[in-house]
């Protein structure tokens, strides 16, 4: 069996190395270069991230993973302002009975994509950006690249994030809707906000300041293992480059509009615009902007796909935020699916299952999981609509 998987995000590089560690042939196209656009700061990593971890990449890279997560993560605090001091309004904890969120740790993002890509230096196509595919007659799949390469697979797995190129052409009918709102993220080194209180005030918990009409997110990572030590015990294969400047920090969120971002884009100058936002927020505050790396600060989009009718099985699917968005979790999930492909397309490729029913079989249980409305969540009941073969 052959799998090509466009996207060498969180979803397609498990699913890449899944593969590849149950001797299926599996390349992956990126648009963007090895160290192109930062993708993201710290994320919380929750059990289902953790069991697709362990279930699809070698145990050097788990052990990298584990050694190097902040503590564990139990509650989420609500900070407010008590005679200009932050102080912990209220503690829940995070047991999955008040939320969607779980118990979890925090895992430093680009740390672990430089993980997920040890081992797949020739798997992964970077500067390979996906431009269509057509659906051949004997079930193969066709797919171009942009620079007019083409090459044929049994399986094409779209993990191509929320603008999916895959998604646009396979499901045309599925809409992203942007809803205007934007969060960007940074980074403060940890030493940098010592004599504050914050560390102490909020340890490993995940916080919220609601103060002066302004929401603010955070989150401290304090590496568990030097990642330089724990590459040298555990992965010494991973990229030096990938632990070299790593040092505990704090991640912090701020939500914006399209209009409060305004034209800033280079990471510095949404740095600047995130510094103007906070301005007016008590001092603990200011200083974790103002002291943060400027060139860690990123703008990230939040859009949302409405749930889409079924569609059939073939041999094109799709993963994580290609096809459900959940901004909070969606990383976890997206590393889900491709645990649950991947052992679905195992199941095919040793003659267990045919291919488009071991494909049917990861997509019903995608879509019951993800999309909640009556449609979506009665897959035999719900309308079934065609998909775009390509060509
Ligand atoms: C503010 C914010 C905070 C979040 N925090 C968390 C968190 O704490 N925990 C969590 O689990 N999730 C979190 N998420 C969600 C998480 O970031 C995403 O759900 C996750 O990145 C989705 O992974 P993915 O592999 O599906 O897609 P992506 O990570 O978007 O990867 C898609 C990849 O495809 C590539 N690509 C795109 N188009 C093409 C093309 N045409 N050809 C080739 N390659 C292409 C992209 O360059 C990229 O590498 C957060 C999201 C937001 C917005």
């Amino acid at each position: 069996m052959r799998v090509i998987v466009v996207g060498a995000g969180l979803g397609g590089l498990t699913l890449a190395q899944g593969l590849r560690r149950a001797g299926i042939d599996v390349v992956v196209y990126e648009r963007e270069e090895p160290r192109g656009r930062p993708q993201g700061v710290s994320m919380h990593f929750d059990d289902r991230g953790m069991t697709a971890l362990r279930a699809c990449l070698p145990p050097g890279h788990v052990a990298m993973v584990e050694a190097t997560m902040g503590g564990p993560r139990e509650q989420a605090l609500t900070l407010s302002e008590t005679d200009g001091e932050l102080t912990v309004e209220r503690s829940q904890s995070l047991d999955g009975t008040k939320g969607p969120a779980r118990p979890g740790r925090q895992v430093d993002r680009p740390l672990l994509r430089a993980v997920m890509l040890t081992g797949l230096e020739d798997t992964v196509r970077f500067g390979a950006p996906f431009a269509r595919f057509q659906q051949l007659a004997d079930g193969t799949v066709r797919a171009w690249s942009a620079d007019g390469r083409t090459e044929v697979a049994d399986v094409l797995v779209g993990a191509d994030g929320i603008g999916s190129a895959v998604r646009r052409q396979y499901l045309p009918h599925v809409q992203v809707v942007d809803t205007g709102k934007r969060m960007v993220m940074g980074a403060t080194p940890l030493r940098r906000v010592v004599g504050t209180g914050l560390p102490e005030l909020i340890g490993h918990s995940a916080a919220r300041a609601q103060v002066r009409g302004t929401m603010m997110a955070m989150g401290i990572l304090r590496f568990t293992q030097p990642p330089v030590a724990a590459r040298t015990e555990c992965l010494p294969g991973l990229d030096s480059r990938a632990v070299a400047d790593a040092e505990d920090y704090v991640m912090w969120a701020l939500p914006v509009t399209e209009e409060q971002l305004g034209t800033a884009e280079s990471p510095a100058a949404v740095w600047g615009q995130a510094q103007e936002l906070v301005s007016g927020l008590p001092e603990t505050l200011r200083t974790l902007v103002d002291s943060a790396w400027p060139d860690r600060t990123v703008v990230l989009r939040n859009g949302m796909i409405p749930p889409p009718p079924v569609w059939p099985a073939g041999s094109v699917t799709l993963i994580g935020d290609a096809i459900h968005v959940t901004p909070g979790f969606g990383g976890n999930l997206a590393m889900q699916d491709a645990h649950r492909l991947c052992a679905q397309l195992v199941q095919a490729a040793r003659g267990e299952k045919e291919l488009h029913a071991a494909i049917a079989t990861y997509e019903d249980v995608m879509r019951h999981e993800n999309f909640t409305t009556p449609a979506a969540s009665r897959p035999a009941e719900a309308a079934v609509v065609s998909r775009g073969s390509g060509g």
